[in-house]
């Protein structure tokens, strides 16, 4: 196998840097010492997106106002900025709007790699019940039009984020490991990979100019991060220096949780069924010709392990006493300071209890 990539002489284009993964990859892109475009939508901004554009900037960032739905503008971005990679993590709700970016890319002609909103599972082997169903419509969708206009593109297919799976909230990693009860999917015994975001950010970033990835999926599967919930809980009562009680959420639990369609709680629903009851991260092997695996590409890059993504959250448990917003009726409270970009979200003891027919075991 080939040595390291080479960052490429031309601009990379972030869309969606100030999304939860999408700020994770523009931060690898600007740590990497690329020149490194970043398109924010305009509108008003919560703080916490003002906060997330003003420290991009200070890192270099270069910010361009816009939106990927308009066509002819992002033909002109592209050209003025002789853009070559496009890196785009909207969000779930958005995944359609790259069919415009799409078309802009292949008219302007001069991009060398585009990489999709993907950043889960191997959407076309990967088969969730509904409202998951629809996202992962959407995102074949998007890799069909990629293929047919001959645009070279990576799927980064990075699986979990390395957090305390919540089977409600998009963005676990925001989010406290529980310090009361345990909600455990089925018999707990279904493994997955848990991979942080840093590094979700940091190999998306080695791939985007690595040759070996062009025109293929790219999976994530360090076997150091492949876990079980039930060994995941026992990790964090070991840093927590307690035992939690653990309630079993069932199948059915987690089906109803989908049926109800809330959006976007719902399609996470069906994601967690398809991981923790259904196995879809460990139940295929990579024998496709466009499969290749992140550890046999980059043998000599470490992942952060669990461990230490668990060691971060201890930390905010202990360093972080001030509670800025608490909801009564909410199931979490944020903890840090007042608009803080580093604030964490941490269940709530006086909310009330999930809505799942949940038995303690
Ligand atoms: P977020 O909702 O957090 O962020 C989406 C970003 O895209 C925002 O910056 C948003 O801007 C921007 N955006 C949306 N539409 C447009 C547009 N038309 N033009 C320009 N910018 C736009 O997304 P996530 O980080 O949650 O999701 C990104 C991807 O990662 C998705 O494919 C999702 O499925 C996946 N994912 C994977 C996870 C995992 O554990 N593996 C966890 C979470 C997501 P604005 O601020 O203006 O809205």
């Amino acid at each position: 196998m080939s040595a390291e990539p080479v960052a490429p002489a031309g601009g990379t284009l972030i869309v969606g840097s100030t999304g939860f993964i999408g700020r994770f990859v523009a931060e690898a892109s600007l740590d990497s010492g690329r020149s490194t475009f970043v398109l924010v939508r305009s509108g008003p901004a919560s703080p916490t997106k003002a906060h997330a554009i003003a420290s991009l900037k200070e890192k270099g960032a270069i910010v361009i106002p816009g939106s990927i739905t308009d066509g002819e503008f992002m033909e002109k971005v592209l050209k003025e900025h002789e853009i070559e990679v496009v890196i785009s993590a909207v969000g779930g709700e958005s995944i359609l709007d790259q069919l415009a970016l799409i078309h802009a890319i292949k008219t302007v002609g001069t991009v060398k790699r585009f990489l999709p909103s993907e950043f889960g599972h191997d959407i076309d082997r990967a088969d969730p019940v509904e409202p998951g169903l629809t996202m992962y419509k959407q995102k074949r969708q998007v890799r069909r039009a990629i293929e047919g206009a001959g645009i070279p593109y990576t799927y980064i297919c990075c699986n979990s984020i390395a957090a305390w799976p919540y089977h409600d909230d998009t963005h676990p990693a925001d989010v406290l490991p529980p310090l009361d009860c345990f909600h455990i999917y089925g018999d707990g015994s279904v493994k997955a990979y848990f991979v942080a975001g840093t590094d979700i950010g940091k190999f998306t970033i080695k791939c985007n100019d690595d040759d070996r990835t062009i025109n293929k999926s790219v999976h994530f599967q360090p076997q150091s991060n492949l876990l079980n919930m039930n060994q995941l809980a026992s990790l964090w009562e070991k840093k927590l220096g307690r035992t939690l009680p653990r309630v079993t959420v069932t199948e059915d639990d987690l089906l109803v949780a989908a049926k109800e369609m809330l959006i976007p709680e719902s399609i996470v629903a069906s994601l967690t069924h398809d991981i923790f009851i259904k196995g879809c991260q460990i139940n295929y092997t990579l024998d496709r010709d466009t499969d290749v695996e992140v550890t046999s590409l980059y043998p000599e890059a470490s992942f952060r392990t669990i461990e230490e993504c668990f060691n971060d959250f201890i930390d905010k448990v202990v360093d972080s006493p001030v509670v800025v917003a608490k909801k009564v009726d909410s199931p979490v409270v944020v903890i840090g300071e007042p608009g803080g970009d580093d604030n964490i979200v941490m269940p709530n003891p006086g909310a009330k209890a999930l809505a799942i027919t949940a038995t303690c075991a």
